[in-house]
């Protein structure tokens, strides 16, 4: 084993520090960083996979260019990085610099999203930068900053610890962030109260003392509704408020026009008025309170309204800059943070400075000597987009994100690349579908091998560190945006050597003249964001860089907590409550798309796939997209539980797989965001997404589109396992997953093949001279299954039925890890069932030790086991990254109401 490298994970925000190395037979190895104050040494399951996701199958290794015959060929650096150059020279020669725009992700490091911004925004002169982050959180720093006068989020983790009561909005904590959720957990062992307000029962909302399953879209209503609830029992902080805010008696006049009264709240909310008292009253008796929101919250058409309506709770109370206190945004992605600090977004200078104050513009343009600096905010996402659609943006980069598939109408989307002058790719991926439509591909360094710093929710900086070599032709990508910057002319900007020196000219600009107007006439623009102190880190010091949160003191030490002395980053140094009028979301459902379908992330998986589909552990608890309804609904619109349906909107539609159980309200739906073309048939969630975004911050409301469930009609279901990737076979329907020892197919199909046994040979493979074929047909019955072996050991499967139902794929894919199958195995196969007394341990609840439901079933039913911590104990389940702890406990009390359903 190498020396394990102490990094940070590059999934959520929550930013787990993490050992890597690499075994003596070249597998990467990974464990929680116990000195790491983000986990402690904890990771979820998709952290504790990661050493599944390094492998190289699928990676961009060498710059690729499209050539006069449309294919994509392998280019030299050289070549690509001059064709990219000179188109994007071109384009602002012809066209001005807001004919150029940059794409690019909260998967960036921070030393990546920094030369980014300063060319874009200082060399280029335009500030068509923005970032995948828009989706995610970008209403939560619009909130920040009109509260706080700056996007600071005023917390840490162990506030939650902290807390008496710990609120959770539109935040499935338990899937999208489970070491802070494991926190939380702890904190409510030890007795604090935990709320969770959400229109899913969630994995985190059966975990609460309270949960409110709200309509969707009225979070402001029901924050409107605390506020006023707060001011009329004398719950408020009067020295506070008078002292160090502004703005109370608009945002009071603002909330009582429609929620003064929490019957008529409790009424718009569609909750019960005793759960919405008792949330109130709880809120009220508490002091130490934390709020944590995230996407359900941001992806709204009034995301920031939202946030600000939960930010003035707090105010009114002053519960913020104490322990146990403050609203908190958690972040989606490892870097959102870090790319917020270097103006990663269209409307932002670096170090939190503002595009549309003359003075902020000079102090960025003097720091960087740079010619320009852009004079106006750029274009956000979904509008940078458009503006590619209608050729206002004639040359587009796309740096380590996937917008065919995560932007909202995402087949607009494909149509802005279909017909742009030149869409340059940066990505670890070769195919997505974005990179499908690039005219330049250029390998990025991954996970792994990337060094620099991540911010994390809790603005703690942390490092990636590489223990991994460069495959291939790989570059860092600020190695490549400055090859390009030297290109255009703009050498004297980009004479970086590695990721310190980007990092030390980023904290030395968060230093520069952050003061009040001092008597030097120079411009000065106070910001808490500070990291002064990291501005002459030596290598060595930046290699050695501890886990430490902004801003640092002049010692180096850093601040957990923002605000203890009630001074915030409004010129006059008080915050300002928001005066929000709830307003519904932007496209109501209407009686041809009657439902609200609601797009997430599920338990295993991370955005499109690229990365943690390649991992078999990650892919069997959710291995095929699906529509997630009440029953009432699937009965109205005519689809059944486990068969395929088409969900469809004014924007576009997707094929997926019914479901219920997931907590749903009627009238609502849930469709996981992560399916793509590389995974399946049809089933970017994106492509039905409705673009009504949020006014101030711009972000997409994910939340609640109006669209309406469809049979899917098919002859036939099937599914396929094969130790080989299988051919593209023209099926209306199939998703493909990564298994241990083999590949799993998921298919459905309009019409049977005229010769199922010529169309499975073809298909599986079936003509080596070794193999052993095995089939049985039964066309009345609607039955096919066929197997192919070679020595005794099986290659491949397939099973077709007219019915859904189909043989258990936990006894299949255990079948795979044999080296030869028994007499009874080959019946049981061809019979379509395991062998009598082979028990089907079910789906998968806990992927870290692959255990089944059947089987914590069982055991909770011979064991008479009581807690999820007695099944843990029998099975192990749920006693590594305790993300399966809210199933066991939803398990044990199915168990224990008699139900088994
Ligand atoms: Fe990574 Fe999981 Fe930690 Fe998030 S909670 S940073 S995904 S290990």
């Amino acid at each position: 084993m190498s020396a394990r490298v102490a990094t940070t994970c590059p999934y959520c925000g929550v930013g787990c520090g993490v050992l890597a190395g690499v075994d003596a037979a070249g597998a990467v190895d990974v464990a929680g960083d116990p000195r790491h104050p983000s986990n402690r040494g904890r990771l979820c399951v998709k952290g504790a996979a990661l050493g599944e996701t390094t492998d190289l199958r699928g990676r961009l290794l060498h710059p690729r260019m499209r050539g006069a015959d449309g294919g994509m060929h392998q280019a030299s650096w050289d070549a690509a990085l001059d064709r990219v150059a000179s188109g994007f020279r071109r384009v602002v020669d012809e066209h001005g610099p807001d004919a150029v725009a940059f794409y690019v992700s909260g998967q960036l490091l921070t030393e990546d999203y920094y030369v980014v911004n300063k060319l874009a925004k200082g060399y280029l002169g335009t500030a068509n930068v923005d970032t995948n982050s828009r989706l995610c959180m970008s209403s939560a720093v619009a909130a920040h900053r009109r509260a706080f006068g700056e996007d600071l989020v005023p917390g840490c983790y162990e506030d939650l610890e902290q807390a008496e009561l710990v609120v959770l909005v539109g935040s499935n904590t338990a899937w999208c962030h489970p070491v802070v959720f494991q926190r939380i957990v702890k904190a409510r062992e030890g007795g604090a109260k935990l709320v969770a307000i959400d229109p899913r029962l969630t994995a985190t909302g059966e975990s609460a003392d309270l949960h409110l399953p709200l309509r969707p879209g009225t979070d402001a209503w029901l924050f409107n509704g605390l506020l006023m609830f707060l001011f009329q029992h004398g719950v408020m902080d009067v020295g506070f408020v008078d002292a160090h805010t502004r703005g109370l008696n608009a945002a009071l006049a603002a909330a009582g026009a429609d929620a003064g009264d929490p019957a008529q709240v409790a009424r718009i909310c569609g909750v019960q008025l005793a759960d919405l008292l008792a949330f109130y009253r709880l809120f009220a008796r508490h002091e130490r309170v934390v709020t944590v929101f995230s996407q359900g919250v941001n992806q709204s058409s009034s995301g920031t309204d939202k946030a600000n309506a939960i930010i003035n709770c707090h105010l009114i109370a002053g519960r913020l800059g104490r322990p146990g206190t403050g609203p908190f945004s958690l972040t989606g992605q490892p870097n959102a943070m870090g790319g917020r600090e270097v103006g990663g977004l269209a409307n932002m200078l670096a170090a939190h400075m503002e595009l549309d104050d003359p003075v902020h513009r000079a102090i960025v343009q003097g720091y960087w000597s740079s010619p320009r600096i852009a004079a106006k905010p750029g274009l956000k996402a979904v509008a940078l987009f458009d503006a590619v659609l209608e050729g206002k943006v004639r040359a587009l980069w796309i740096m380590g994100t996937n917008p065919v598939v995560s932007l909202p109408d995402a087949d607009r989307a494909r149509r802005a690349l279909e017909g742009c002058e030149l869409v340059v790719c940066s990505d670890i991926v070769e195919r997505t579908d974005t990179t499908a439509h690039a005219h330049v591909l250029l390998p990025a360094l991954g996970w792994g091998e990337k060094d620099g710093t991540v911010t994390s929710s809790e603005r703690r900086i942390s490092r990636q560190r590489p223990f991994l070599p460069a495959p291939g032709e790989a570059r860092a990508d600020w190695s490549i945006v400055c090859e390009v910057a030297r290109r255009l002319g703009f050498a004297d900007g980009f004479r970086f050597e590695g990721p310190r020196d980007i990092f030390v000219e980023h904290a030395g600009l968060t230093a520069w003249r952050n003061q009040a107007p001092g008597g030097d006439g120079m411009p000065a623009a106070r910001r808490l964001l500070h990291l002064g102190a990291l501005a002459s880190l030596t290598p060595a010091a930046y290699d050695a860089l501890e886990p430490v949160q902004w801003p640092l003191r002049a010692d180096g030490t850093g601040t957990a907590r923002l605000f203890a002395d009630r001074s915030f980053a409004h010129a006059a140094g008080r915050a300002r409550f928001v005066a929000v009028s709830a307003r519904a979301p932007g496209n109501a459902v209407e009686r041809e798309y009657p439902l609200a379908l609601n797009t997430g992330r599920v338990r295993d998986q991370w955005h499109t796939m690229t990365r943690t589909g390649k991992s078999p552990r990650l892919a069997v608890y959710a291995s095929e997209p699906f529509v997630d309804m009440h029953p009432h609904d699937a009965l109205r619109s005519g689809v059944r539980e486990g068969e395929l349906a088409r969900v469809r909107s004014r924007w576009g539609s997707m094929v997926a797989r019914v479901r219920h159980g997931g907590g749903i309200l009627a009238g609502t739906a849930f469709a996981p965001i992560h399916w793509n073309g590389q995974f399946a048939s049809d089933a970017r969630v994106g492509g039905l997404v409705n673009p009504v975004l949020d006014p101030v911050s711009g972000q997409p409301e994910f939340k609640h589109t109006p669209v309406r469930v469809e049979p899917f009609p098919v002859r036939w279901y099937g599914c396929a396992f094969s130790r080989d990737d299988l051919p593209a076979a023209p099926l209306d329907y199939w998703t493909a997953i990564r298994g241990e020892r083999f590949l799993r197919y998921e298919i459905a199909h309009r019409e049977w093949p005229r010769d199922c046994g010529a169309w499975a040979r073809a298909w599986l493979g079936a003509h080596a001279a070794d193999a052993d074929w095995l089939e049985h047909a039964d066309r009345d019955a609607g039955v096919y299954r066929a197997v192919r072996l070679a020595q005794g050991r099986i290659e491949a499967c397939v099973f077709l039925s007219a019915r859904p139902a189909l043989p258990p794929r936990p006894w299949l894919a255990g079948l795979f890890a044999r080296d030869r199958l028994e007499e009874a195995d080959r019946a049981a196969l061809l019979a379509g069932e395991p062998p009598g007394g082979d028990v089907d341990p079910g789906p998968v609840v806990c992927a870290c030790f692959g255990v089944g439901r059947n089987t914590i079933r069982e055991a909770i039913r011979a064991g008479t086991l009581d807690t999820p911590s007695q099944v843990t104990a029998a099975l192990r389940a749920g006693g590594n990254c305790g993300s399966c702890i809210p199933e066991l406990r939803r398990l044990v009390t199915e168990a224990h109401a008699g139900s088994d359903t």
